[in-house]
């Protein structure tokens, strides 16, 4: 008896001892598995800023590791030192990619510590700026009538703007052919947009909101049941729903994740952070000035998170199985 209650003295004091010693002066790597610029990095850099201020002395950094949709950016993580320095933000695309790669090299649910969900961000459809179409019909009669000339950049199979795409390209009335065109994120691929190399994107409204208002891009609907009108640029676009897509809704979700087996202790210490963090009236208001929301109900306790991730990823799975389509 003894002997136990010395052994979990001492359990309790060195799980301590690490939680103190975390992070230490070694800073912590947020991977985001996607290019820098684009929507997930964006939300990586705000996170990272408010970690910051909730972890005091400790360096939290942004590090783009980019390729298939997300996946190489995941396996890196899954496969790192499980000590709290590399952590993953990853979005939709970790229930996702497992239906769409069935030959992934980790496995989303026994692989990572689930820190909690970030936000939900809504996408928008969005066009280069030469494009003469002005409102969404016009938009729909101007690909009709370009059929097979047109193209459509995402960021990678399973990437959140490859979903948006197949899933409005499936909705449209006539099925028009257009070329996707694949990037290792969608900032490289919004360069290209207000560039005019490429037609068109559904991309989340944290990458795209600041160039609409610049007038860089054009911008035709949102993908959200509902227009998004308490926002003061996005509020002037239809639903994909009001558009008659029916039960068009899709928002990107984002959580945050570690390589099994980091220390409680350190868990603890993120997942405290990461919902300090969600209440944090900076960070809170950098969202909505992108379109976007904190998670404010339980999906910011680890054990809901994974609950959640799972039941998204029996979804997709039963919809890419259906669909027959794969990316490997
Ligand atoms: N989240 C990706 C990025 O940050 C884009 C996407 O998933 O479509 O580039």
């Amino acid at each position: 008896m003894k002997q136990w209650i010395a052994l979990a003295t001492l359990a309790a004091v060195s799980a301590g001892a690490y939680a103190q010693a975390f992070p230490g002066n070694k800073p912590v790597a947020i991977v985001v598995p996607f290019a820098a610029g684009g929507p997930t990095d964006r939300v990586a850099r705000d996170l990272a800023e408010a970690m910051r201020k909730q972890i005091p002395g400790s360096n939290f950094v942004v590090e783009n590791t980019v390729g298939a949709g997300g996946t190489i950016g995941a396996n890196r993580v899954a496969k790192a030192a499980p000590d709290g320095h590399t952590l993953l933000l990853f979005h939709i695309g970790m229930a996702a990619t497992p239906a769409l790669y069935r030959k992934l090299s980790y496995k989303p649910l026994e692989d990572f510590e689930y820190l909690g969900m970030v936000n939900d961000v809504p996408m928008t459809l969005v066009g280069k700026p030469q494009l003469p179409a002005n409102t969404y019909r016009d938009f729909e009669n101007y690909i009709r009538a370009n059929a097979g000339k047109l193209n459509i950049a995402h960021a990678g199979l399973g990437s959140a703007s490859h979903i948006c795409g197949l899933l409005w390209q499936t909705n449209l009335q006539s099925k028009e052919a257009m070329t996707t065109i694949p990037f290792g994120g969608t900032g490289p691929a919004m360069t290209a947009l207000i560039g005019g190399q490429v037609d068109m994107m559904c991309d989340q409204t944290t990458s795209t909101t600041a160039q609409i208002e610049g007038g860089r891009i054009k911008a035709f609907a949102v993908t959200t049941a509902k227009p998004l009108s308490n926002h003061p640029v996005l509020k002037h676009y239809p639903s994909l729903q009001e558009m008659g897509m029916k039960n068009f809704n899709l928002t990107i979700w984002h959580g945050l994740y570690a390589p099994k087996g980091t220390p409680p202790a350190v868990t603890k210490m993120l997942n405290d952070a990461l919902k300090k963090v969600l209440k944090d009236s900076e960070f809170v208001k950098k969202n909505e000035n992108l379109g976007a929301l904190v998670v404010t109900d339980n999906r910011t306790d680890p054990a809901e998170h994974k609950k959640f991730v799972a039941a998204e990823m029996l979804k997709i799975k039963a919809a890419v199985d259906a669909a027959g389509k794969y990316a490997d």
